[in-house]
């Protein structure tokens, strides 16, 4: 079988929905689906690691990036910068790694106009009430925190129906099915059959 590109995927929510937990699940059960690892200039939660979680970088190291176009896209959300190096991307999928983006909305608005080929789910938490309940549970930010997350979890929301496709994060692994269910559809479009099973083709039509 031929060696397919493997395929971009773009994931966004409000922050609560569930987006790290349903990309962890994700990456767990398929060793063939990776997510990039984004710079940003935010500091490490509890239990984050450098080069895991995120590249956790200084604003002057940021912008020295920036300058140097390392970045395939790049955003200032809530106070921090956050960016994706194309280098995190571009080997994955030349081996033919489907690759997860976990970035908002603007980083989905640079991405679109840069590739065609994309493919982008936004995931919104079950209700309100859910989302605020999901943010206090946390423990690990300030009220005040919470309070402005709550504030910018609408905003973001306000741009859902600029994606391919939405899941509603109510149950974990219906949620986590139907996130599956995309990448499978993707991976047997024409497209990329075309590509994998070449030999069959030639050899059916011969
Ligand atoms: P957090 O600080 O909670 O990890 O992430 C805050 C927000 O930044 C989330 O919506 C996340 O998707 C977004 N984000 C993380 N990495 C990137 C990135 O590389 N680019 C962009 N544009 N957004 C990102």
């Amino acid at each position: 079988m031929a060696q397919t590109r493997g395929n971009l995927f773009i994931l966004s929510a409000p922050s609560g929905a569930g987006k790290s937990s349903l990309i962890g699940a994700l990456l767990k059960k398929h060793s063939d689906m990776k997510v990039s690892v984004s710079h940003t200039t935010r500091s490490p939660r509890p239990g984050e690691e450098n080069g895991v979680h995120y590249h956790f970088v200084s604003v002057e190291e940021f912008k020295a990036l920036i300058e140097k176009n390392d970045f395939f896209e790049w955003a200032q959300v809530f106070d921090n910068y956050y960016g994706t190096s194309k280098q995190a991307i571009e080997s994955q999928l030349e081996a033919g790694i489907d690759v997860f983006l976990d970035i908002d909305w603007q980083g989905a608005q640079q991405i679109r106009k840069l590739v065609d080929d994309v493919e982008t789910i936004f995931i919104l938490p079950p209700s309100k009430e859910e989302l605020e309940s999901r943010l206090n549970n946390r423990g690990q930010d300030s009220a005040e925190v919470i309070a402005g997350r709550m504030a910018k979890a609408q905003s973001e929301t306000s741009h859902y129906n600029e994606y391919d496709y939405v899941v509603v994060n109510d149950d974990f692994d219906t949620a986590l099915a139907e996130i599956e269910t995309i990448v499978m559809a993707k991976r047997l479009s024409l497209q990329s059959q075309a590509v994998r099973h070449q030999a069959l083709l030639e050899n059916l039509l011969k």
